[in-house]
């Protein structure tokens, strides 16, 4: 088959067997089929080389295919694939100890899923299960997943909306407005979740000592501080965890995304003994999850993570973030009226376009610049960088021509339409 009849072959499908909606959308923004993904790199259907600067919204931190990553998973293939759950198994307790070790506070236990949405799940019903309470608060255009449970506490009501009743009881306030937050914590207060700088509400760093605010409210009434590092954790901010940034940790902390090397899904729910025991004391099989921790997930997690230390990816991850901040500020600075600003922690980075629309316009030139970029979910004025943290200069030094490019076009493009 030929690159255009596989081309046509694959939207044709997903328009009739997956979401001829968002199929139409993916066309129109110009990306094609992904045939093959490298290092920094993915390669579509017509051989067309993409730097990846969206990294698969922070999966990607170590890029497509790690070597090390695939040649953990690789030879665990040749033992054992998945789990039959009644036996013991190494990978999973190694990994759980590697979790214990490099996160934060007391948090000492993990339940392994596939996903972040499943960590989200657990994270609020250990909550409810500890306290004995319902109410939960969240903030303002927060992410924590679409399935039901997780739905609830997203703060975007766009996404709420024809879904309800979801759970009870949650109530949002503003996202960075620690005096909002310990307003509404009290003693009926199950859990407050969080994201320490929140991905797809726009790259939204909060100010400092936020997070201390919160983690003060929820001692001061039994409540349980659940961070969301679905998404900022792993080194993505250039700090180990987003809450390092503010020296605060939580109760109950969500991983996925980078968790398995950008090779296998692998999501945890990583916990305090207090938390675990509340849970599983009475009832050891209060939570389970027959795929959650199978043998290949955690084999690409542990491998994802003594490379992430081994190779200092978290220090490169500031290091280049401060790199391609600046080098995105300098360009914006030149297109002074289509910007409203540039901000970011590490290589989580976004860009916020100071109207409507035209973010889609530069995601579209800057592919074509072979760069690969996305704007954030629940808010469209914003791109998002998060390219692999093993980014080279050169690289970004090529990703920031590309978007001084891409705005150029977009600027001229704007310029006829008035
Ligand atoms: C992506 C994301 C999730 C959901 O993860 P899925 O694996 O897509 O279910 C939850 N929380 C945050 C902060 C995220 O960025």
């Amino acid at each position: 088959m030929d690159a255009d009849a596989l081309y046509s072959d694959v939207i044709e499908k997903y328009s009739r067997h997956i979401n001829p909606y968002l199929a139409k959308l993916m066309a129109f923004a110009g990306f094609g089929v992904e045939m093959r993904g490298e290092g920094c790199y993915i390669y579509d259907h017509e051989g067309r080389r993409f730097l990846d600067c969206l990294g698969g919204y922070g999966t990607f931190s170590l890029g497509h295919r790690h070597p090390k990553v695939v040649e953990a998973v690789k030879r665990q293939l040749d033992d054992l694939a998945l789990s039959g759950k009644a036996f013991f198994s190494k990978n999973c307790a190694d990994l759980a100890e590697k979790i214990a070790e490099i996160t934060p506070g007391d948090l000492q236990f993990s339940f392994f899923c596939n996903s972040g949405t499943e960590a989200v799940e657990a994270a609020l019903k250990f909550s409810k299960g500890v306290t004995g309470r319902t109410k939960i608060v969240s903030t303002t255009e927060s992410f924590h997943g679409k399935t039901l449970g997780s739905l609830s506490v997203m703060g975007r009501e766009k996404y709420r909306k024809g879904y309800e009743p979801l759970l009870p009881g949650v109530v949002f306030v503003p996202f960075g407005d620690g005096q909002a937050a310990s307003d509404v914590i009290d003693d009926d207060t199950a859990c407050m979740i969080v994201e320490p700088i929140q991905g797809e509400g726009g790259i939204q760093i909060p100010p400092v000592g936020y997070l201390n605010i919160l983690r003060e409210a929820c001692d001061r009434h039994g409540a349980l501080l659940i961070f969301d590092e679905v998404q900022s954790g792993l080194g993505r901010t250039g700090k180990m965890w987003g809450c390092d940034h503010d020296g605060v940790a939580p109760d109950i902390m969500t991983l996925a995304k980078a968790l398995g090397g950008g090779v296998m899904p692998l999501g945890a729910v990583v916990g305090t003994e207090a938390v675990w025991d509340a849970i599983y004391n009475k009832n050891p099989l209060s939570h389970t999850s027959t795929f959650g921790g199978n043998p290949l997930a955690c084999a690409a997690g542990l491998a994802a993570i003594e490379t992430l230390i081994e190779e200092g990816l978290v220090e490169r991850s500031r290091a280049m973030g401060d790199l391609l901040k600046s080098g995105l500020q300098t360009v914006a600075d030149k297109h002074g009226r289509l910007i409203a600003e540039v901000r970011g922690k590490g290589l989580m980075i976004g860009l916020e376009f100071a109207e409507d629309e035209v973010g889609e316009l530069v995601v579209a030139q800057l592919l074509n610049h072979g760069v690969c970029v996305a704007y954030a979910l629940n808010n469209p004025r914003v791109l998002r960088f998060e390219p692999p943290l093993i980014i080279t200069e050169d690289q970004i030094d090529f990703a920031v021509n590309g978007f001084d490019n891409a705005l150029v076009e977009t600027s001229e493009l704007l310029a006829t339409l008035v």
